[in-house]
Formats: C-alpha cells, sequence, structure tokens
C-alpha cells in the first residue's frame, strides 16, 4: 500500500512536514511531532479518521487538525521554543587570547605559531577595547569564553580581562559568566585556584585513552599529553565533590583512529565520571597542516554514521545497565523534539548563531561572525574591528546579513523537510567546502550527517526503554 496524496482533504488537514521511518510516518509541524501506521496516515489525509478516537484527538490537540487548530496557543509555543528571536544582542563572546600553542594535534584548527612570539598573544590595549565592545552588547547575559591556541600561554590577558570586566559590570550589572576551553597542560595550583576563585568554567580536551588520546594530541616535542590532562581531571574531579565547584567539563575529537575505538573513548569519559561526551565529527577547518593528513585521520559522513550508531548503541546500553552517560549531540536534539523551551544551540538554529548569538575576537582585535568562521580566516566572517568599529557596525553589517539569509532554514529545501524544527545550517562549512553559502542543501554532509542522526533517534524512541532514559538526560 502506498500513501495516495490526492485523497488528502485540504479542508481538514492542518499544516505538517513528513517521512516514512520502517513502518510509520513520522509527522511535525513546527512545535510537536507524531507517529501514525500508513493506515492512519491516509485516514487523516482523507479526513476520515474516527473523532471520538485517541489519534484524532491527539492530531487535534497539537494542531494537525485544520478547523481544530488553537491559534492563540500554537503562537505562545512557537514563542516560547523559538525565544532565542526575541532576545536582543550577541551573549557568547568568545575571545581567542593567543593564536600559539604547545600542542600539535593531527587535526589542528588554530596553528602552532612558534611558542617564543608572542606577538601572536592578545595585548592588553587590545583586550581593553575587546570587553568595552562586549559590553556594548544589549543581551543582559554575557559569557565571555577564552580560546587559543592554548589560552593559558596568555594567562596574564586572561586574569586582565576577567578584572576588567568584573569592574566594568559593577556599573551593567549584567549576569556576567567566564569560561575557558583548555587543554590543562599549563595549569598550575595557583592559576586553578584563581579560575575557582572567579567562578570559571573549564573545560579541556579528552580524546580518549592513552593510545588514543597521545597519537591525536602530541606535545611539540613530541609527547603525549594524556598523562598531564588526566592527572588534572582527576584532581579537579576530587574539588567537585564541593557543590560550589563548577563541574570540569571534557570534549572529544574524534580522528578515523578515535572512531575505531569508539567504545574506549566513551569508557574513558565513564571512568573520570565525565557525564556527557560530545560526539562531533572533525571538520578540518581552516587547519594549517591537517589538508594532507585528511587522507589519513578523516572519513566520509557515511563512515562517521557508522560509528557515531556504534557508539550510540553503547552509550544506551551503559544507561540501560544503570552508567548515567549522555551524549551532548543527541541531548540537544531531544530538548528541541521534547521541550516546550526548546534549545537555542547555536548551531541547531534558524538563522544560526553566526553574529546573533556569538562573536569571535581574534588576538589582534578582528571580529568575527563565530570561532569558526575565524577558523577559516577567510574575510566574509570577518565583521569588523575592535579599534574600528562599534557593536552595532559589526551586527548590522551587510556580511552579517548576509550570513543570516544563508543560515535561515526557511530559504532552503529543508522548508520541506520533517527535521527542519531539529535543524540548522552551517555558512561557514558550507562556504568553506561548497564555495557556496548557498549549496544544494540535501547533498550537504551535514545534512546527510543530522539525518542520519535524527532518524536514529526518532527510531530509537520506539523503544520505551529509551525513551525513558532520553527523557532522564533531558530533565
Ligand atoms: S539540513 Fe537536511 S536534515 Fe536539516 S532540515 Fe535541511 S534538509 Fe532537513
Ligand atoms: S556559521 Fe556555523 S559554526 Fe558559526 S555559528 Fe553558524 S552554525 Fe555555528
Amino acid at each position: 500500500m502506498s500513501i495516495e496524496i490526492d485523497k488528502i482533504n485540504g479542508n481538514k488537514v492542518g499544516f505538517f512536514r513528513f517521512k516514512k521511518l520502517n513502518d510509520f510516518y513520522l509527522l511535525a509541524n513546527e512545535i510537536f511531532f507524531i507517529k501514525l501506521s500508513e493506515t492512519d496516515f491516509q485516514n487523516f489525509l482523507n479526513g476520515t479518521l474516527d473523532k471520538e478516537g485517541d489519534i484524532y484527538k491527539d492530531l487535534a490537540s497539537k494542531g494537525f487538525i485544520k478547523d481544530k487548530i488553537d491559534v492563540k496557543k500554537l503562537t505562545r509555543l512557537y514563542r516560547t521554543k523559538n525565544n532565542f528571536l526575541l532576545k536582543k544582542g550577541v551573549s557568547l563572546h568568545i575571545i581567542i587570547i593567543t593564536k600559539r600553542c604547545n600542542h600539535l594535534c593531527v587535526y589542528c584548527q588554530a596553528g602552532s605559531p612558534e611558542l617564543q612570539k608572542d606577538i601572536y598573544d592578545m595585548k592588553e590595549d587590545v583586550a581593553q577595547k575587546t570587553v568595552d565592545l562586549i559590553f556594548q552588547s544589549p543581551n543582559k547575559n554575557i559569557t565571555i569564553e577564552f580560546q587559543g591556541g592554548e589560552p593559558l600561554i596568555n594567562f596574564k590577558t586572561i586574569k586582565f580581562i576577567i578584572e576588567y570586566a568584573k569592574e566594568k559590570n559593577k556599573k551593567l550589572n549584567k549576569n556576567l559568566n567566564f569560561s575557558l576551553v583548555t587543554n590543562l597542560s599549563l595549569m598550575t595550583e595557583e592559576i586553578y585556584d584563581y579560575f575557582l576563585e572567579s567562578k570559571v568554567n573549564l573545560c579541556t580536551s579528552l580524546d580518549g585513552p592513552k593510545h588514543v588520546h597521545d597519537k591525536n594530541r602530541p606535545f611539540l616535542n613530541p609527547i603525549g599529553s594524556y598523562e598531564i590532562v588526566s592527572g588534572w581531571i582527576k584532581k579537579m574531579k576530587k574539588k567537585e565533590v564541593d557543590p560550589s565547584v563548577k563541574k570540569i567539563g571534557a570534549l572529544p575529537t574524534l580522528t578515523k583512529y578515535s572512531l575505531e575505538h569508539i567504545k574506549e573513548v566513551i569508557d574513558e569519559y565513564i571512568k573520570y565520571d565525565l557525564r556527557v561526551i560530545h560526539l562531533r565529527q572533525l571538520s578540518f577547518l581552516g587547519n594549517s597542516f591537517g589538508d594532507e593528513k585528511r587522507e589519513e585521520f578523516g572519513y566520509s559522513p557515511e563512515e562517521f554514521i557508522f560509528y557515531w550508531k556504534k557508539g550510540m548503541d553503547y552509550i544506551i546500553e551503559k544507561n540501560k545497565k544503570g552508567i548515567d552517560i549522555r551524549e551532548r549531540g543527541v541531548m540537544i536534539m531531544l530538548e528541541k523534539i521534547f521541550k516546550e523551551q526548546g534549545n537555542a544551540f547555536l548551531d541547531l538554529r534558524s538563522p544560526c548563531g553566526a553574529g546573533t548569538g556569538q562573536l569571535a575576537y581574534f588576538y589582534n582585535g578582528d571580529v568575527y561572525s563565530c570561532d569558526e568562521g575565524r577558523m577559516t580566516g577567510n574575510d566574509l566572517f570577518l565583521l569588523g574591528n575592535v579599534f574600528k568599529n562599534n557593536y552595532e557596525d559589526i551586527t548590522e553589517c551587510p556580511k552579517e546579513k548576509a550570513l543570516i539569509t544563508a543560515s535561515t532554514l526557511e530559504n532552503f529545501s529543508c522548508d520541506e523537510c520533517v527535521y527542519k524544527p531539529y535543524c540548522g545550517i552551517c555558512p561557514v562549512l558550507n562556504y568553506t567546502l561548497y564555495n557556496n553559502l548557498f549549496p544544494n542543501i540535501k547533498m550537504t554532509d551535514r545534512c546527510k550527517l543530522h539525518t542520519a542522526m535524527l532518524d536514529y533517534i526518532f527510531l530509537k524512541i520506539e523503544d520505551r526503554e529509551v525513551l525513558e532514559i532520553f527523557k532522564k538526560w533531558i530533565r
């Protein structure tokens, strides 16, 4: 049997997008989803469902039946789910405090200019102008995130920024937060105490067990960095018994070698009680020496999905045994699927967060749409400079408008896709990979990945036990 589209009763059927998954049809509007058998779907289209039946009532309450739509309720829910559209101003401000790094990671995006050359560090005058510009954002919530290179190479400017921002905030009274992404190799007790006292969120890179981490992340000398990072993680975890101490976060970057050992990578996170792992695909954005190594360390979207599913199955298996380990990408999608408030994760929304949710400040004062835009070094993503421009110049320039247009799902064939409410487009990736801000989106690797991930989620939640586990993740 196949669906007879010509029998649609236009007076009965509300707006929705749909897709067939195994033996059911998935229907979604902007707020809700529902799964229907083929027979129920056909009856729904024909307008012949039993009006007293549960399926009809469920469809009606979720806005799928045209003459039952509660416009007020759906409008309120749409506003809540897309609340980020109503918030004015950028809240995430990423400062690339130095371009220098003491690691030589195989997938490096930052480049590692010679350690001696402090010309690649952000100087105090640039830092001050950067903070002044950040505080021009009308957003009440301001997060300043330090990135590099290895940010701790330029700790003195990090400290200057934290103190200067705190001082400035005495008058402006915003919700000010700091975070730092570090490889931990230059961490000392003294620096750590300062971060604890200043309530800085710390995030590090842990690529897996020693043989995986050291293969991916050697020092410049080159010696593996596993012992140092794992030593610090252990120390920081002990401090977390104090509930006022912010939890250390970690992120793996997955090379081909990591994927081949995906279960060991997940086990390593469990070992250190790092409850959330993000299984992200390698992007190879703007790296200085990765191109020739792409063959050795990279993979196709199909290969990635194969291992990602293996990893997800393993995570679910662990959860079924009572071990609490969660996958961040799936958590974000689940929040978009199930939560009224949604999730305004900058890379999965329409438009994306480039220049509207985040800005990236390079060590020399250049301001980019986002950290990934900065990694490409492409002028298209360069929106201004802290010495020449103010916040308005930067966020209202024509390039920014182009990026908003290029990441609005409604401008693409995504507007017909059942996964549109849970997805997002990345103009940086599109421009870097396809030399086009408006590529044929369904042919892009990212679309293939998101489709496979969302297929996986909607099929997995057929199993009630998995549904309960996923709901617990986002409770
Ligand atoms: S990118 Fe692909 S999966 Fe995402 S909404 Fe667009 S068409 Fe659908
Ligand atoms: S351009 Fe890409 S990386 Fe930058 S904020 Fe948008 S989705 Fe994220």
